[in-house]
């Protein structure tokens, strides 16, 4: 069932609480060294405020705190840059619960009231209903735009929900609209790109995508499972050997099913994992010893011929070791490729989404999630218990 987002609140006079994914990396002095989590909310925060929302209290996680209170998880910094970034005063509250937080919502002359660190609570995680409750007490409606804590049932992402309206920010509505809907009833030709390290992260997405997709493109270290599993030479490249047997079962599935698992047909090979070896290219067997990096030129080739015709593309996975310059090309050519197509191109995955970004590649995507975890369970087709505790429409 469709779930309630903030633009089917009624916000006029209400106070709001949201939850927000303001866990942003911070240097030795506290200071944020990449504040994109604040920048991806504050069309959110906008939103809320322009519908005339009476004020706005906002919570997040920072850090592993693990229930207690330390200092260096403080959301405090935050506070300071979300001012700069919406425009906006924003009264910080050293605490997110109790009599003087609700005080000190109330007395607040700022539309933006952020609380302190959930997590100095280990109730937060631990879905506390009385916690939960108190968070709650805080406003009249709940709005979740934290998809990266969404696969996560916490007091804030999936409790509060008890006692209030909840509702999806515009983060997290577009999150539902890419990583749920086009993925679930995709237009077709629906082609998934599948890399990154390992065969045994990436089965529940493969499980979950096959009967839905027309082919799969296997790059990265978990192809060389699949070669191995066809009888190829592989060199000393990736191997999971516990899984070759569940590669030769996903091959056999996909035939079965008249689906076609695109493999590499070249490789970037070194002696050692080094950012200044040697590289060499070679042909579907790699030669003893050798170890393969990224997809070779005839590979790129073969993978934008399979996905020239597509209209729903999802991407998982770098086909390379992308964060080594000299073995990145597989996944640049890749990203740039897709990026020039007309179909709907979503990216899945923490190491993808920051190979896109390492390519400049973010405004050539549809959608790029904010959720590395969550994406994953997304995409494996499991309902995540953020989402689920939304209110229905
Ligand atoms: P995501 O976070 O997008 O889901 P993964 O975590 O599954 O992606 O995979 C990312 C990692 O896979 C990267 O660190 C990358 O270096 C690694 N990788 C890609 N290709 C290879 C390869 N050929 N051999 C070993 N590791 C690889
Ligand atoms: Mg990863």
């Amino acid at each position: 069932m469709a779930k309630m987002t903030v633009r089917d609140l009624d916000l006029k006079g209400k106070t709001v609480l949201m939850r927000a994914d303001f866990n942003v990396p911070l240097d030795a002095n506290l200071a944020i060294t990449d504040d994109t989590r604040i920048r991806e909310t504050v069309p959110t925060i906008k939103f809320i405020l322009e519908k005339g929302a009476k004020k706005l209290v906002l919570m997040s996680h920072l850090g592993r705190p693990d229930g207690k209170r330390v200092d260096k998880y403080s959301l405090k910094p935050v506070a300071q840059r979300l001012e700069e970034l919406a425009g906006t005063k924003v009264a910080f509250l050293n605490d997110c619960i109790g009599e003087e937080v609700k005080k000190g919502v109330a007395a607040a002359s700022e539309k933006i009231v952020l609380l302190e660190n959930l997590r100095y609570y280990a109730q937060e995680e631990g879905n506390d209903p009385e916690f939960a409750r108190q968070l709650a007490g805080l406003a009249e409606v709940f709005v979740n735009d934290a998809f990266g804590t969404a696969h996560r049932a916490h007091a804030s992402t999936a409790g509060v929900n008890k006692y209030l309206k909840s509702a999806a920010g515009l983060l997290l509505e577009k999150e539902i609209k890419y990583l749920g809907d086009a993925v679930a009833d995709p237009a077709k030709p629906f082609m998934v790109i599948l890399g990154g390290s390992k065969v045994s992260d990436k089965i529940g997405v493969i499980d979950n995508l096959l009967p839905k997709c027309d082919a799969i493109i296997v790059g990265g270290g978990m192809a060389y499972t699949f070669l191995k599993a066809q009888g190829k030479s592989i060199g000393n490249s990736k191997l999971e050997k516990d899984k070759i047997d569940l590669a030769k079962s996903i091959l056999d599935k996909a035939a079965a099913q008249k689906k076609e698992i695109v493999l590499p047909v070249d490789h970037v090979i070194v002696d050692t994992v080094d950012a200044n070896a040697r590289t060499e290219i070679c042909g579907q067997d790699i030669p003893d010893g050798k170890i393969a990096v990224d997809i070779g030129p005839k590979t790129v080739e073969l993978f934008n011929q399979k996905l020239s015709a597509a209209r729903t593309i999802v991407w998982n996975g770098p086909v390379g070791i992308f964060e080594m310059d000299a073995f990145s090309k597989g996944t640049k050519a890749l990203g740039e490729f897709i990026g020039s197509l007309k179909a709907v191109t979503i990216i899945g995955g923490g190491d993808t989404a920051a190979a896109v970004a390492k390519f400049k590649l973010q405004g050539k995507m549809t959608h790029i999630s904010t959720g590395g975890g969550a994406s994953l369970e997304f995409l494996e087709g499991k309902t995540l218990p953020g989402i689920a505790a939304l209110s229905d429409k």
